[in-house]
């Protein structure tokens, strides 16, 4: 009996089974984020990958750009400075509240983050810097604002996007 070959399922009639990151792929990164300081701010150890859609804004644009054009196993570290990351601090979004503005929440304590309409009109997360009498001071930037970001990534998988997942603008 002949047996005919066929392609094997996710190999190129080239050979070349690596998929490269560009717009509208699904990606799937382990990473591990520290500071100036080399103290771990966040890290996927342990854990799922991140998946995310490639060129939608759901990762920083500084890390996007390096992840745009590599492949499943390319392992590489980028520093990202705060304009491609979280941006930098706004001082305007450091302010000073009163108390009475949080009475639906009980005790107030710093470290507390709630949703707010900034001055923009852009809801953002404002996290309570300090309570002092009936004067609440909270900061509305990013908690990374002004940081620069140092990234050890590893790209685990790569796979196009769903039209769903496109139209969504993010990973189903
Ligand atoms: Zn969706």
């Amino acid at each position: 009996m002949r047996f005919r070959w066929g392609l094997p399922v996710g190999i190129g009639a080239s050979g070349d089974n690596t998929v490269k990151i560009a717009d509208n792929c699904v990606v799937a990164i382990d990473y591990t984020l520290t500071d100036d300081d080399n103290n771990e701010l966040d890290s996927s150890a342990g854990g799922d990958p991140l998946e995310y859609l490639h060129g939608a804004n759901n990762i920083v644009p500084g890390l996007e750009k390096a992840l745009t054009g590599r492949a499943a196993g390319n392992a590489f570290k980028v520093t990202v400075e705060p304009e491609e990351g979280y941006g930098n601090v706004i001082p305007d979004l450091i302010q000073n509240a009163p108390l009475s503005a949080f009475q639906d929440v009980g005790e107030v304590k710093p470290g507390m983050q709630f949703q707010a309409q900034g001055p923009d009109g852009q809801v953002r997360i404002i996290t309570v810097v300090d309570v002092s009498g009936d004067t609440v001071a909270i900061d509305g930037n990013h908690p990374l604002a002004g940081q620069t970001l140092h990234f050890d990534i590893t790209v685990q998988n790569v796979r196009a996007a769903t039209p769903e997942e496109i139209e969504h603008g993010h990973v189903h």
